[in-house]
């Protein structure tokens, strides 16, 4: 996947050594799957991503037993929890070079269910000192992948590592679609990173600042972290799958997992709690612009409708904020569904991609105009990469999305 790839990524430097394509990759949060569009260079950059100054996986063995331990160091905090309902907490991601995905924490009578385990295991690391320090002793007891992404899954190996029992679980496709792409990805994210190291020093050699100096030597200690943190990369394949449904049962309350249709991608699942109305949803709905370089474009909006029937009240996505409603749930869903018709349309007139692209503007995009989704799409973008000066502008990554619909408009 080259330019599609993973990358939610962020380095955005101000344009000179990045591409206009791979800027758009970063907004859409195209950050997981990776096709044939671009160039090496742009799979490089996009697959670039921030990694924690942190324990590669031999260390972590080896700090096992710190991980229990409260003294953390100030920096170690990657996540910002907060309280959704009883027993229900979010993670939502900070910035980093190498972009984690946000979890969501479910609290039960005896143990915890974390859903997701972003892009290395030193992030996975940091989020069980932090549900230790600031949520629960209670130990992880089942990891919930809603869907193979890079910056889902690399960090399962963490909770294998904590010493205590821990399943895994999935969708029967998800699994599939691991044993297929996870280690491929992997590398493909490793192997980009020499070039992206290069790309953030010539960036500091023409600086115009000490702030954007230090920053290129922040994100550069990321990158070499990252190399680190993956070296010994062991893939956790689910311990537990299942194709529709799966119910993991408490007395504090139920969790239902469920694919609801083909969306994000082929296996994406939801996890529900009745009791508390609270759902996370991974990347098939999330704060911000979708990644459609892996999705189902035509069947994606009627996913969204499927899992709306269920009564919720927090909707805990895969990147971006806490959502307490459904307005950005709906701008979703309804931008997905104008983007295919449009671009059906388009096909039918005869125009080209590009044409297509200057012609679908940010401007021109109902979905765009209603219940503030422009707005709120560019405030979470910038406020969850890591980036030194302007972000690229929204209309990089609608093209992104377009390009992404054109490509994959037939899929079912
Ligand atoms: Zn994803
Ligand atoms: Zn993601």
């Amino acid at each position: 996947m080259c330019n599609h790839g993973d990358a939610h990524n962020h380095n955005h430097v101000h344009g000179h050594h990045h591409v206009h394509g791979d800027q758009a990759h970063r907004l859409s949060s195209n950050h997981d799957s990776g096709r044939d569009r671009g160039s090496r260079r742009d799979f490089l950059r996009v697959l670039m991503g921030g990694a924690l100054a942190g324990a590669s996986v031999l260390e972590l063995a080896y700090h096992r037993a710190a991980w229990a331990r409260a003294a953390t160091p100030a920096d170690d905090d990657l996540f910002k929890i907060q309280k959704a309902a009883e027993g229900v907490y979010f993670a939502q991601a900070r910035p980093q070079t190498v972009i984690n995905c946000n979890a969501a924490i479910f609290v039960r009578s005896k143990d915890v269910v974390v859903v997701d385990a972003h892009s290395k295991p030193s992030a996975a690391a940091s989020i069980i000192r932090q549900i230790k320090r600031e949520v629960t002793d209670k130990p992880v007891r089942y990891v919930i992948n809603t869907h193979f992404h890079w910056d889902h899954t690399q960090g399962d190996h963490a909770y294998a590592m904590t010493g205590s029992k821990v399943d895994f679980i999935a969708s029967s496709m998800t699994k599939h679609l691991m044993e297929e792409f996870a280690v491929a990805r992997m590398k493909a994210s490793r192997d980009a990173v020499p070039g992206q190291i290069e790309a953030m020093r010539k960036r500091a050699e023409g600086a115009t600042s000490e702030a954007e100096k230090a920053f290129c030597a922040e994100e550069i200690r990321h990158l070499e972290a990252y190399q680190a943190d993956i070296k010994d990369y062991h893939l956790e394949l689910p311990t537990i799958t299942f194709d529709k449904s799966y119910l993991l049962a408490d007395p504090a309350f139920d969790l239902h997992l469920d694919f609801h249709g083909r969306s994000h991608t082929a296996g994406d699942v939801f996890v529900y709690c009745p009791q508390q109305r609270a759902l996370a949803t991974g990347d098939a709905i999330h704060g911000w612009l979708p990644n459609i370089a892996d999705g189902y474009p035509r069947l994606w909006p009627g996913t969204i409708d499927e899992v709306a029937k269920a009564d919720f009240k927090n909707l805990m996505g895969g990147h971006g904020p806490l959502q307490v409603d459904r307005t950005v749930m709906t701008c979703q869903r309804n931008y997905i569904e104008e983007l295919v018709e449009r671009v059906e349309a388009g096909k039918k007139a005869g125009q080209t991609l590009k044409e297509m692209q200057a012609r679908l503007t940010v401007a021109s995009l109902k979905s765009m105009r209603s219940n503030g989704y422009q707005g709120f799409l560019e405030r979470t973008v910038a406020a969850g990469n890591s980036h030194f000066g302007p972000m690229p502008p929204l209309q990089d990554g609608v093209n992104a999305n377009i390009a992404d619909v054109y490509k994959n408009l037939d899929r079912a």
